[in-house]
């Protein structure tokens, strides 16, 4: 199954942390780092009090469940000590999204697939654009369309990644 994984860091050198975690999943025995988009420099989306975040997608080819996948990446977030703030959208260290998972829609109480940010998140849409631009996001339609209702853009190639393929 191919799947996309959002990646963002605020806190610890965070363009490190990006780019150490795509490191990571490149390395995982259960799934391959097929492309890596460039990091991306974004505004916090929640308290404006904190820093600005750095920002990546990575689309991966897994044999996982979701479920399964969501705890691979959940391990990642624990090595890189990732201390969970009480914070709605707070600064974080690190943090993996299950963005897409094939074409799956699903919805538990653990996990939502398409990823619920997904539509209105500039810094998921534009580096998904840049790794797979003919995407069509189950039950919302295409990435283009999404891009085009975006307000505006705010957001600052950083830095392409000297990871994966
Ligand atoms: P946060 O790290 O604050 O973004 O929230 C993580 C929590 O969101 C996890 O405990 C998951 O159970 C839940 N969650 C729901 N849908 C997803 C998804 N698509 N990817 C990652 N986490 C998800």
């Amino acid at each position: 199954m191919q799947a996309y994984i959002g990646l963002g860091s605020n806190q610890q050198d965070p363009e490190k942390q990006v780019s150490r975690a795509l490191l990571a999943l490149h390395e995982m025995q259960d799934m391959d780092l097929l492309k890596s988009s460039s990091l991306y420099e974004s505004r916090p989306m929640g308290p404006p009090d904190q820093p600005n975040f750095v920002n990546a997608v990575a689309k991966i080819s897994t044999e996982l469940y979701p479920v399964e996948l969501l705890a691979a990446l959940q391990f990642v977030e624990q090595q890189h000590r990732r201390v969970r703030s009480m914070q709605r959208w707070g600064p974080r260290t690190l943090d993996l999204d299950i963005l897409l998972y094939g074409d799956l829609e699903m919805s538990t109480e653990e996990l939502r697939i398409p990823h619920p940010g997904i539509s209105k998140r500039e810094f998921v849409l534009i580096p998904l654009q840049e790794i797979e631009g003919n995407l069509i996001i189950p039950g919302q339609g295409s990435l283009h369309e999404l891009i085009e209702r975006l307000p505006q853009y705010q957001l600052t190639k950083i830095a392409t990644p000297d990871v994966g393929p």
